[in-house]
């Protein structure tokens, strides 16, 4: 795989449970680039207290989409630090058409372009057992079977409609999430070689 060829602007798309932040961990350190997850920066900010994480809190905890405002502001800030211009793994952003939208007027003016959507797809049924059974293993408490619906019902809504925006672009790469964590993985690796 030649440099050249190497993607190394990506978002990252797929339903909770998809497995989304187990790849990106892998692809993170195989391609040397930052990991950038909206949720991780929102949960920090919720910890931290901040007005940001104040605003965010109860919405999260409901399993419904933070404001589009709040997200764009802060995955607009973290793109345009330094290490993001090796290029970035977004993590759980976009997750709406004015966000992806959003995303494109940022990257423009950074002079830059997205090189690929990587949507990981699963069967739904299978992804709720999966999160249930990780939110008994973490006992985190927000993880109960109402807001995982109330989440997939989310992703439905609002974040389905991005893969018709990227592959209308020319810029959508499926995969299946099915299957073990190395055989999603090497399935990324051959899509994005
Ligand atoms: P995640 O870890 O990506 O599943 O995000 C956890 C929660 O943070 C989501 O259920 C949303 O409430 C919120 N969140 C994270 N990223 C976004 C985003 N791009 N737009 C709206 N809400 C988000």
């Amino acid at each position: 795989m030649s440099q050249a060829a190497t993607k190394r602007r990506i978002v990252l798309l797929g339903p909770p449970g998809a497995g989304k932040g187990t790849q990106a961990a892998t692809l993170i350190d195989a391609l040397s680039i930052p990991h950038i997850s909206t949720g991780d920066m929102l949960r920090a900010a919720v910890k931290a207290g901040t007005p940001i994480g104040l605003k965010a809190k109860a919405v999260m905890e409901a399993g419904e989409l933070v404001s589009d405002a709040i997200v764009i502001g802060i995955a607009e800030e973290r793109l345009s630090a330094d290490d993001a211009k090796r290029g970035f793994l977004l993590d759980g952003f976009p997750r709406t058409i004015a966000q992806a939208e959003a995303l494109e007027g940022l990257l423009r003016k950074l002079g830059v372009a997205l090189d690929c959507c990587l949507a990981l797809t699963v069967d739904n049924e299978a992804v709720v057992t999966r999160l249930l059974k990780r939110a008994e293993i973490e006992g985190r408490a927000d993880d109960n079977e109402e807001t995982i619906r109330e989440r997939m019902r989310e992703y439905d809504a609002k974040t389905a409609p991005l893969l018709d925006f990227y592959r209308s672009r020319g810029k959508l790469i499926e995969v299946s999430g099915m299957g073990t964590i190395e055989e999603v993985g090497e399935r990324i690796r051959q899509a994005l070689g």
